[in-house]
């Protein structure tokens, strides 16, 4: 009997359809790092499948070589993009840019696509515009709409945009946030977007930047959950491909590692910008498309295995308590790749409620909040969440913890 959950094998890009793919970091296999232990669920085996990436040579998309099925992800889904104040603050002056930049006027309707528990949502209802949100989530749709923020509870596809036009209008703006590299059928994500945009909208995609996740070697933000590392080389063609334009895109060195916005509108309706032009000339002499550039990559994540091991046999070795902070899927990456686990590193402390009093997927780490720490002599903190060192550092302090860090990322270090 077929498994109705199998996944699936990624033999040609999600964006282009070529053929033409190199695989160049492998990471193992491992659980899924979103799929927390609760006390019934710990004594179960769990699923694990294949973590390795792979780059198409025609268009410069990375994507992961398999795609578990999205129900296994995405039906219950424990992050919460309200837990942090950086997050929020992004998101207000997501919401603000993106309707300037539509023009949108008051009551003009803001799709956003996976809306998670509707943060960015409410920040629309904040500047004046009429909030929609879509995401597969029933956990969180129903929180949302329980908020008064209209959820539709749907992984986003064709015949929903086609609904969405008929029942709730056009929308002036969409919005994807961290869900843009989750989707596996790109095309008709983007086919979607075009079939309901309205004329002047603007549909923007926030994601992870393909070149900061090779060139600051941030492999732990690969997970099975993040199927394609997208550059804007790629994007672009897409967009063209589907009566779409990529006319803009911005920075945020900050967010999640290194984070672009891109802004895409119809076809012919505006210029390219100057940054949106020269960002695409540095894709180039990078080298988005030469695997060379790629297994260079490869290479120094699997150095830095090493030297993260080995300081954290060292810490062992003398003694000491080391614990983690941030239980996160990229934690979770890391720890599974590195090899490490509750023997040595048995608690993390994340500062996200709904986790805790259950165990990491893989490594078993018992899930805490940041009090315990005072109760507990912890001598380091491996900085799983290294994405918000600063904010977790003085939190740390606030906690009373005197003790050191240890950074895993791009070259595991002590602080
Ligand atoms: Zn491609």
């Amino acid at each position: 009997m077929p498994d109705a959950l199998a996944s699936r094998n990624v033999d040609a890009c999600r964006m282009c359809g070529s053929a033409s793919l190199h695989r160049y970091l492998d990471l193992g296999r491992t659980p899924l790092a979103n799929s927390y232990l609760d006390e019934k669920t710990r004594s179960e085996p769990e699923f694990t499948e294949e973590l390795c990436l792979q780059l198409c040579r025609d268009c410069g998309l990375s994507q992961l070589t398999k795609v578990v099925h999205p129900d296994r992800m995405f039906r219950h889904y424990l992050y919460v993009s309200a837990t942090t104040a950086t997050i929020r603050e992004h998101f207000a002056e997501f919401a603000a840019t993106v309707a300037k930049a539509a023009d949108a006027k008051p009551g003009d309707l803001a799709l956003d696509i996976a809306s998670n528990d509707g943060t960015l949502l409410a920040a629309f209802q904040a500047v004046g515009l009429k909030p929609l949100g879509v995401d597969p989530a029933e956990n969180l749709a129903k929180e949302a709409n329980a908020k008064g923020l209209t959820t539709w509870c749907d992984y986003w596809s064709v015949p929903v945009a086609e609904r969405l036009a008929r029942e709730a209008g056009r929308p002036k703006v969409i919005t994807a946030a961290n869900v843009f590299a989750h989707a596996d059928g790109l095309v008709d994500f983007a086919r979607g977007v075009a079939s309901c945009l309205a004329p002047g909208g603007v549909f923007a995609i926030e994601c992870p930047y393909l070149v900061d996740f090779i060139e600051k070697s941030e492999f732990d933000t690969a997970y099975h959950e993040h199927v394609s590392y997208i550059g804007l080389t790629p994007l672009a063609a897409l967009m063209k491909a589907h009566g779409l334009e990529l006319y803009d895109v911005e920075y945020f060195p900050e967010i999640h590692g290194g984070t672009i916005r891109s802004y895409i509108g119809r076809a012919g309706e505006r210029k390219p910008t100057g940054r949106l032009t020269e960002a695409l000339r540095k894709e180039e002499a990078f080298g988005i498309k030469d695997p060379a550039v790629y297994d260079a990559f490869a290479k120094r994540v699997l150095d830095n295995r090493e030297r993260l091991r080995g300081l954290v046999e060292k810490l062992r070795a003398q003694g000491k308590t080391v614990w983690a902070y941030g239980a996160s899927a990229k934690g979770n990456t890391l720890m599974n790749f590195f090899g490490l686990d509750s023997s040595s590193v048995p608690r993390a402390i994340d500062d996200n409620p709904k986790k805790w009093g259950y165990l990491s997927p893989g490594a078993r780490m018992e899930i805490v909040g940041i009090d315990a720490l005072k109760s507990a002599k912890v001598d380091c903190l491996l900085l799983l969440a290294w994405n918000f060192e600063k904010e977790i550092r003085l939190r740390c302090q606030a906690a009373g913890y005197a003790g050191q860090f240890l950074v895993p990322v791009p070259e595991a270090r002590v602080v």
